[in-house]
Order: structure tokens, then C-alpha cells, then sequence
């Protein structure tokens, strides 16, 4: 499968299922075709031909563009059943589109105990702003230990950019601001009052220092 350009990505990747029933306690929110397809497309030299994992993969958005791009395999790691689902699903609908197939596994799990040697992270983490406070450490920690190329978005605030960029120089990573992107919160939890919030997030690259 060739993809030729950042807008082919988005329009296929816009036929994919959004979270039937989001659970507010896990954060899911998906991220929209047009933020994914950039993320992508901006880190294609490192998921092409790599073993690639794709941490709290929701409705599977990342890592099936991951796949899209030409990685060797992906790991789609989630601790919601019902999300796994949707995702095979959104999975086997691409297949079945573009007539390909991919390679990939399905892991339903707590990212914390994802164990394999691969060479890139792409993930759209929970933040840790509701109930589980700093869960987005938890996951960047594990995707340092798993991977020396990790691509994230993140919670943007000056606050959080200093704590990364501390946490990755202790962990022998390198930190660079991709591209900063409006994320649009859309009404989905009772006690939102307007229809989209935008946050700010920055999307993220760590890659493991070479040498000294
Ligand atoms: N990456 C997807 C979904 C983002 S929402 C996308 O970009 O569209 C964050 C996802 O992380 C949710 O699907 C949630 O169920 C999952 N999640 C939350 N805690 C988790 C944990 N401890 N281990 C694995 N997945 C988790």
C-alpha cells in the first residue's frame, strides 16, 4: 500500500469508528482524522519497516495509520474490551478496503505490563488531568523501556513541557516539539456545557540518546 500524501491518510482514516460508549474514568477521546494523519505523516521515516506499538490505542486510529504507512507490525495495546473491539473492527474495515492485510496484535492489557523489544511508540495517551492524575507519565515511562523512539501528544502547558523535558534527559532521551495542535474536545461526558472544547496539546518526539 502506497500513501502518497498526508490528505490520502486523513480521508481513509476518516471512515474509522469513533468510541461507541466513552468511558470518561479511561479518557477516551479519539483523535480526529486530520490531527492523526499529521502525526503520521511527520513520523513515517520511524514506523516504516518498524516494529511499532501504538499504547491506549482506543479505537485503533494511530496504530492503523501506523500500518497504513508501511510498519513492519503493530501492537495495539488497550485495558478496554469494548474499545479493542471497535478497533479490530476498524482494523478488518481497512483491510477489507484497501484489499491489504495487516500485521498486528491485539493486547488488552494495562499499558504497565507491555513487554516486548520494538522500535517505536505512537500513542495519544489519557493526560492524567481527571481521575488518574500523571497517568500520561505512566505510559511515556513504560514506552521508554520498551522502545527508543516514542511520538506522543501531550498536554501542553509550560509546566508540563519542563517536567518531560526533565523526565527525558534522566531516561537518556532527547525531547523535540513536533507541532503544537488545537485538540478539539468533543461533547461527550454530561457535565460538559459546550458542544467542543479545544485544549492545547503539543505533539512530542523522544528518541534515546546514541551516545554519551
Ligand atoms: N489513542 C487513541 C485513544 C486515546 S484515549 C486515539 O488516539 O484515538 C486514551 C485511551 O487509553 C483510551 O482508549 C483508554 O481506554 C486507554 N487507557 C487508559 N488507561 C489505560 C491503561 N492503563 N492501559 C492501557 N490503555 C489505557
Amino acid at each position: 500500500m502506497i500513501i502518497s500524501s498526508r490528505k490520502e491518510l486523513e480521508i481513509i482514516l476518516s471512515s474509522l469508528k469513533d468510541f461507541s460508549n466513552p468511558k470518561e474514568i479511561l479518557e477516551q477521546w479519539m483523535t480526529p482524522p486530520d490531527v492523526a494523519a499529521s502525526m503520521i505523516w511527520s513520523a513515517q521515516e520511524d514506523l516504516r519497516n518498524r516494529l511499532v506499538a501504538d499504547f491506549g490505542a482506543g479505537t485503533g486510529i494511530l496504530g492503523i495509520g501506523a500500518l497504513l504507512i508501511g510498519a513492519k507490525k503493530v501492537y495495539f495495546v488497550e485495558i478496554d474490551k469494548e474499545a479493542l473491539k471497535i478497533c479490530e473492527s476498524n482494523i478488518k474495515l481497512i483491510e477489507e478496503m484497501l484489499e491489504i492485510e495487516f500485521n498486528y496484535e491485539l493486547i488488552n492489557d494495562d499499558v504497565r505490563n507491555f513487554s516486548y523489544t520494538i522500535d517505536t511508540v505512537i500513542m495519544n495517551p489519557p493526560w492524567g488531568l481527571e481521575k488518574h492524575r500523571h497517568l500520561d507519565r505512566v505510559f511515556i515511562l513504560t514506552a521508554f523501556k520498551n522502545a527508543e523512539i516514542v511520538y506522543t501528544l501531550i498536554h501542553y502547558s509550560k509546566e508540563s513541557l519542563s517536567f518531560f523535558e526533565k523526565l527525558a534527559k534522566k531516561h537518556s532521551f532527547l525531547m523535540e516539539t513536533i507541532a503544537l495542535v488545537k485538540f478539539p474536545l468533543k461533547f461527550q461526558y454530561k457535565h460538559h456545557r459546550r458542544p467542543i472544547k479545544y485544549v492545547s496539546a503539543g505533539f512530542i518526539c523522544f528518541r534515546k540518546k546514541t551516545c554519551c
